[in-house]
């Protein structure tokens, strides 16, 4: 059983696993930079620890400082959240091995997962559609221009440490190849200090849709339906939705009930999202999240499944609640993330906010940490906030966030809320007619526009 739980994150997210704590009667310690004393989480946390200076690396990153307070508080299980250490597998070992309980995935599947290589071969010994590619690394210019030559023009070189779209280079001719070849290894090195790559087949218009499951320690494993998340903006996700306009209930079921078989097959646990390019009624695994994703609320909403709680729960010992039978499909489901960002050219915009008044009513939920007179500190991610509205049917949902866009109120940081506003109005948006491609070509030609 755990009773106190330390959570290794800020922001929304940190205040996400609060509140799934505070209903569970488990008791919170929060953990924060200098730069965070005054943030929403640290007041309400049961407890909270200053764990360093403001730059992440020296606080939110900082596997002892976090460890050494999980210890003097008395926490008996560390919550990662998503980003920062989350995806750690050292620091997951790190934890288990100081006798804490790691809210999250077995290290052995963060380590196999981590690396796209082996968690790419590892989906297809499982049965799942991969990407056709190299087999394993790609250690020279010449090896590259032999895969590209099997699998045909253009192709996409990856980092195999890679993540946050960082480290991929797009090749359309062996000419172009050497340069891809060259620019993705020294972006691999620069970012993840490995400049070990693969390549694969790039697909050029697909939606990127991906699988959500949740899985005890007894092998007991669900799949919980898909988000759609091909709006993007530089590999960075913007808003996302469930059910995919793209699939209907019997495709939902397939590829569900084989990400399932597969997870069961590899042993995975905890909760996880196996992410699919989809083109011409296609999937092809690309990775896998070994952690909770900021996108998980559209799950919940439509499963009435409380992910965070389920994620305590079993990592806590307990047997998954749900057979799949169990698991039902209602409504549709939208998230909006909300950057402090200039919405035309999405340069970060910290500081302070002079008014802040969120959204409300029926099937509207706001996640964030933020209020008036708070200032957003300039050293982490953007995100201030997640619109996420739910509505029986698609239209439902739509009509419904828009409403609540209107009565969001931001001032005093820029922010991406009209950006927002703009692309649910587009004929596609509204006819579910997108590709990971779309949002790039709207924002270019509503800047031309603009001049
Ligand atoms: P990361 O871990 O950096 O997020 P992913 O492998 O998940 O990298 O890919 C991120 C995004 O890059 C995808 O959502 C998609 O938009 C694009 N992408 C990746 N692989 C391919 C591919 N083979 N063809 C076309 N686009 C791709």
């Amino acid at each position: 059983m755990i009773e106190k739980v330390l959570i290794a994150n800020r922001g929304e997210i940190a205040l996400r696993i609060y509140r799934a704590c505070r209903e569970m009667g488990i008791k919170t310690v929060a953990v924060h930079s200098t730069a965070d004393a005054d943030a929403m989480h640290v007041r309400m946390a049961d407890e909270a620890v200053c764990i360093g200076p403001a730059p992440a690396k020296e606080s939110y990153l900082n596997k002892a400082a976090i460890i050494m307070a999980a210890l003097v508080s008395g926490a008996d299980a560390i919550h990662p959240g998503y980003g920062f250490l989350s995806e750690n597998a050292d620091f997951a070992q790190m934890v288990e091995d100081h006798g804490l309980v790691w809210i999250g995935p077995k290290p052995e599947m963060m380590r196999l997962m981590g690396d796209k290589i082996t968690a790419k071969r590892a989906a297809k010994e499982a049965g799942l559609p991969v990407v056709p590619g190299s087999d394993g690394s790609v250690d020279t210019v010449e090896e590259a221009l032999a895969v590209a030559k099997k699998t045909g023009y253009p192709v996409i070189v990856k980092a195999t440490a890679g993540g946050g779209g960082k480290g991929m280079k797009i090749a359309r001719s062996d000419e172009e190849m050497a340069e891809a070849y060259r620019l993705a290894r020294a972006e691999a090195k620069a970012s993840f200090a490995s400049d070990e790559v693969f390549i694969e087949k790039y697909l050029e218009n697909p939606r990127h849709i991906e699988v959500q499951v949740l899985a005890d320690n007894y092998n007991n494993v669900v799949y919980l339906g898909e988000r759609d998340c091909s709006l993007q903006r530089n590999n960075q996700k913007l808003l996302e939705e469930t059910p995919s306009p793209a699939l209907n209930a019997e495709q939902r079921k397939k590829i569900g009930t084989l990400v399932a078989e597969a997870m069961k097959k590899i042993g995975y646990n905890n909760v996880g999202t196996v992410e699919f390019l989809y083109e011409n009624g296609e999937f092809y695994f690309i990775e896998m999240n070994t952690r909770l994703q900021v996108e998980h609320p559209i799950t919940e909403m439509v499963t009435g499944i409380d992910l965070v709680r389920e994620q305590i729960r079993v990592a806590g010992g307990a047997h998954l609640n749900y057979v799949q039978d169990d698991v039902h499909f209602e409504g549709h489901a939208m998230e909006c993330r909300i950057n402090a960002e200039d919405p035309f050219t999405f340069v970060p915009c910290p500081g302070k906010i002079e008014q802040w008044h969120a959204p409300g009513g029926l099937w509207t939920r706001v996640d964030s940490g933020m209020y008036t007179g708070y200032t957003v500190p300039p050293y982490y991610d953007s995100m201030i906030a997640k619109l996420i509205i739910f509505g029986k049917s698609r239209n439902g949902c739509l009509m419904r966030l828009h409403r609540a866009i209107d009565e969001f109120v931001i001032e005093g940081v820029k922010n991406t809320l009209p950006l927002h506003n703009e692309v649910i109005s587009t004929t596609d948006f509204i006819e579910g007619r997108y590709s990971i491609h779309w949002l790039e070509h709207f924002i270019q030609n509503r800047n031309k526009q603009n001049g």
